[in-house]
């Protein structure tokens, strides 16, 4: 597949998860992924744009989530960003079960770290966080198409 850009800005309310999932399923459509690979990036970015919104913005509709795709030969990138609370403490926030809300399961970085080849956390407190996952593509052979 041609490589491809794209950016989307959304406000921050929950209804917008289910439009980056939608997004994902259609590039990971375009590049001819296993529906299980979709299935992963989906909640992979489920998680990022979950987070941003709970967590980064404490659930207040009013701000903007930051999503850009970056498709390459052999890689995808997803970047969700926001600028919200930010994270005191990244490693710890990353253990497997932590949470800051004890609600909830603190299983979504579990998720993004299993199902994409790598995961970034750059944060910082009163700025914001970006959470760049990558998932590593095999190259097509050309004769498929
Ligand atoms: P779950 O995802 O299972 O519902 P969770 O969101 O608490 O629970 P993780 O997604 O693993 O678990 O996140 C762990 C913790 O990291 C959160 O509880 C929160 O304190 C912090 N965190 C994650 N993303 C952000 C963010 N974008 N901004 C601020 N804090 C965040
Ligand atoms: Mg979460």
């Amino acid at each position: 597949m041609k490589s491809n850009q794209i950016t989307l800005t959304f406000s921050s309310i929950p209804e917008n998860v289910s439009i980056a999932r939608l997004l994902i399923a259609s590039v990971g459509g375009q590049l001819d992924l296993p529906l299980n690979d979709i299935e992963e990036l989906k909640v992979a970015i489920s998680e990022a744009v979950s987070n941003a919104i709970i967590h980064g913005y404490q659930s207040n509709p009013q701000h903007i989530v930051y999503l850009n795709l970056d498709i390459a030969v052999d890689n995808l990138t997803i970047t969700v960003k926001d600028e919200g609370c930010g994270i005191s403490d990244v490693a710890q926030a990353m253990q497997p079960a932590f949470s800051t809300d004890s609600e909830r399961m603190g299983l979504g970085f579990v998720f993004m770290q299993s199902f994409m080849d790598e995961l970034q956390v750059d944060s910082e407190l009163e700025v914001g966080t970006t959470v760049t996952m990558i998932k590593h593509l095999k190259p097509t052979p050309i004769s498929s198409h």
